[in-house]
């Protein structure tokens, strides 16, 4: 059975946090679904076709590495995937807090499904998409913190 890993998030935008961690969990599994979650609650920055379209930009070419958006229970877009893995990434200590709880809520709904969690790089250990979004609103230049090639202007 392939080694299917959904890699859920809202990737708004995304950033080289994210990017190297998609980047690192590719050995570890056949195929990495990079996911981006549509919260109905949560009024996104950017738009769903922009975040899209940098995903495509950045992984189109590997071919490990599948991009969609889905909405509603991550565990039941696992399901419809057939992927038993879903990987985070964990910056700190409230990461931690975080991700346990919805972890194990999820492990109590799906018990096949394993959260794996991969530690951040230390130099991307306080990078967030919001500190990103924040820095985009004040007119600052965030090339060094989003992926090679990514263009946030003009939202
Ligand atoms: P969410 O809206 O679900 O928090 P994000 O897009 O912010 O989604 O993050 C998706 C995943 O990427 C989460 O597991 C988060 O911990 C991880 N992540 C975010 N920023 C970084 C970073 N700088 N380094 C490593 N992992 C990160």
């Amino acid at each position: 059975m392939d080694r299917i890993a959904v890699f859920p998030g809202s990737f708004d935008p995304i950033t080289r946090g994210h990017e190297s961690i998609i980047r690192r969990a590719l050995p570890l599994f056949d195929k990495v679904i990079v996911a981006i979650g549509e919260n109905t609650e949560k009024r996104s920055f950017f738009t769903l076709e922009r975040r899209l379209e940098w995903l495509h930009q950045i992984f189109g070419a590997e071919p490990g590495i599948f991009i969609t958006c889905y909405s509603g229970l991550t565990i039941d877009f696992c399901r419809r995937e057939g992927a038993r893995f879903i990987l985070r990434g964990l910056r700190t200590a409230a990461d931690f807090e975080f991700e346990r709880g919805i972890g194990q809520m999820n492990k109590l709904m799906f018990p096949d499904l394993e959260t794996v969690f991969l530690l951040c790089v230390p130099e991307y250990a306080s990078l967030s998409s919001s500190i990103v979004r924040d820095i985009i609103r004040n007119g600052g230049d965030v090339r060094q913190f989003v992926p090679e090639g990514i263009e946030t202007g003009s939202h």
